[in-house]
């Protein structure tokens, strides 16, 4: 009597497909906070969040 055995689910044994760690999102590109402190003038990227100065020309880099 095993044939009810062979008709068993195979779920469990086909193991976790999707167990990637969840604390890995795969953005690309730069964070988007970053994009606040492009100089508009140069295109320099500032040290500081804006509202700063560009370190490369002197602009002021305002908050979008
Ligand atoms: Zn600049």
């Amino acid at each position: 009597m095993q044939d009810h055995w062979s008709h068993a689910p195979a779920d469990a044994a086909a193991g976790p497909a999707d167990d990637r760690p969840a604390d890995e999102p795969e953005y690309g590109g730069e964070p988007a906070c970053l994009l606040d402190r492009v100089c508009p003038d140069c295109g320099a990227l500032t040290e500081h969040s804006p509202p700063t100065r560009c370190p490369r020309c002197g602009a002021t880099v305002e908050r979008a």
